[in-house]
């Protein structure tokens, strides 16, 4: 009976990893994922049930779901160096020449994609994925295993001819697409959105609970073969070798025979890059021949057979509409830039952030000049300069707002802040609405159907100031609002009465009292029972 399921449990096991590498890597799957999705289910069903026999490297452990407080520190077998920049085509002809000089004979070169994210180093041994670290400095990183399981383009298991053991090193990274995704959901939470796509594939690899890190959705690319001995000449072979192992290799990578096929890789995709659906900031080369990659050998640095070329961050020049500026719900004061439309990195730019007074004195803007506007890692574009031999000498110096321009108060700044609050915090409409929509937001109250549009409309209405407000409504209420359906109504007083049996420790964080953030409302909630104690 024992072995029956035993065989049951492995050759699921085994089932799934082929339909993961017919996906993943084959990019042909042969069974839907809803068929895929039943599989998985049945085998964590076994597996929940038979934990005798667990396995490090069952595709369940996928989902994630393992807690690591620490992530243990790991020395790297190998180093992780880093790469020697250049900036543009005579830093890399002067490359060429040096590699040149030092062999003597004719050099090919690997172009890759400078995929912008966070470096991993996995060691695989028998076909199965042992042990994955971060670069860290170099030297040692962190071990962080089980986060790196749930990500889908990582094989757990390895196919066909691979060698025993060996270490493979890659990037993992947000797509765009995921990226905006997880804004969104922070956006609903009511939290503050990620700055750009590279942080945040970093600081995923680093949450403790591996089902978290599951949600963000990361991508994986692996670029370099590690180990004593090599099972190829080249590394093109090696990458090919990868991918018929099962690696997601990238897609784009090319087998240049010259420098000039190189310098028209680079010049596609200084352009081409903003189609990609995920961020890189230049290109890799490598010489091709492993032999002579060794005889280059590195710097205390880097390797002398590589060289990253970073792409200049793009710059366009626009004019300066008007400024304006956003209460937030806590008071705070952000200026916006609204500027003439834009074509920058392949999206229309209408907006950029001035962050604060001291940003736009140091810009010395002033009406309607002509800016120039950068995107580098962030989403939102940033003006790094006035190009002053178009500024209409009548334009005034923009003056930072005094009274607040949503309720007329008078603004305070905090010195070492830079910034500017709003002291209306009772009367403030953007501050009062704010906190009652992070009020109801996922992770204070989670009070569904009661979105953002709903909370303006009471409180334009005058049926709502604070959250304690919600509790008195009744549905006659909501009725006459506009667009307001009967069943909407109900659901909403439905989500509020329901919202009284959540834990205090949600409404602890959800009334928003300052420097009450998730974790002291935790340890609050744990030692007061009641708003009064
Ligand atoms: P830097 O951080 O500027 O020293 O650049 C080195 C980093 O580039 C490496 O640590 C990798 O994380 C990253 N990288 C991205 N794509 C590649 C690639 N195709 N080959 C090698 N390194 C890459
Ligand atoms: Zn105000």
């Amino acid at each position: 009976m024992s072995e029956n399921i035993q065989k049951k449990i492995e050759d699921l096991r085994e089932e799934l990893h082929q339909h993961n590498y017919n996906y993943y890597t084959l990019d042909e799957p042969t069974i839907s994922d809803f068929e895929f999705d039943l599989k998985l289910k049945e085998l964590q069903e076994l597996e929940k049930n038979h934990p005798e026999f667990y396995d490090s490297n069952s595709p369940t452990l996928r989902v994630g779901g393992e807690i690591t407080k620490n992530f243990p520190t790991v020395q790297h077998q190998f180093r992780m160096y880093s790469l020697d920049n250049s900036y543009d085509f005579n830093d890399l002809e002067d490359w060429e020449k040096r590699v040149q000089k030092a062999l003597n004979k004719p050099v090919e070169f690997v172009a890759e994609l400078k995929y912008d994210g966070a470096s991993i180093s996995i060691l695989y041994e028998n076909g199965k994925l042992k042990e994955a670290v971060t670069r860290g400095d170099g030297f040692q990183g962190d071990e962080i295993t089980p986060n790196v399981k749930t990500v889908s383009e990582i094989p757990m298991q390895l196919h066909g001819d691979f060698p025993d053991r060996f270490f493979i090193r890659g990037e993992i990274y947000l797509t765009r697409k995921n990226f905006d995704k997880i804004n969104k959901r922070r956006e609903e939470e009511g939290l503050d959105p990620f700055m750009n796509p590279r942080n945040t594939a970093s600081g995923s690899l680093k949450i403790q609970d591996s089902a978290e890190v599951r949600k963000r959705g990361l991508s994986a690319v692996l670029y370099q073969y590690i180990s004593s001995e090599f099972p190829a000449k080249t590394h093109w072979e090696l990458l090919q070798k990868a991918k018929s192992w099962g690696f997601h290799i990238s897609e784009q990578a090319k087998l240049c025979k010259t420098l000039d096929e190189v310098k028209a890789f680079i010049t596609h995709w200084d352009t081409a890059r903003h189609q990609l659906g995920f961020d890189i900031d230049g290109i890799v080369i490598k010489v091709n021949d492993l032999s002579q990659q060794r005889s280059l050998g590195y710097t205390a640095k880097s390797p002398r057979w590589a060289m990253a070329y970073k792409f200049k961050a793009e710059k366009v020049e626009t004019e300066l509409e008007k400024v304006t500026y956003q209460v937030g719900r806590t008071g705070a004061i952000t200026p916006v830039a609204n500027l003439k439309p834009v074509l920058l990195a392949g999206t229309v730019v209408k907006r950029a952030s001035l962050h604060n007074e001291d940003i736009i004195k140091k810009l010395g803007l002033h009406e309607h000049d002509f800016v120039f506007v950068e995107k580098g890692g962030e989403i939102i574009p940033k003006i790094v300069g006035v190009n002053l031999d178009k500024r209409n000498p009548e334009n005034p110096e923009i003056q930072y707002i005094k009274t607040c321009p949503e309720c007329g108060t008078e603004l305070v700044k905090i010195e070492d802040q830079a910034i500017h609050f709003c002291p209306n915090e009772l009367h403030c409409p953007p501050q009062v609405v704010g906190r009652m929509i992070h009020y109801v937001s996922r992770k204070a109250l989670n009070i569904e159907n009661l979105g953002q549009e709903t909370i303006e409309q009471l409180y334009r209405e005058k049926l709502v100031e604070n959250p304690a407000d919600f509790y008195a409504l009744k549905k006659e209420q909501l009725l006459p609002l506009e667009r307001m359906a009967e069943k909407s109504a109900q659901n909403i007083i439905s989500g509020i009465e329901k919202s009284k049996e959540i834990p205090f420790e949600k409404v602890l964080y959800g009334i928003g009292i300052k420097h009450v953030g998730e974790t002291v409302a935790k340890k609050l909630a744990k030692n007061f029972e009641s708003i009064d104690e």
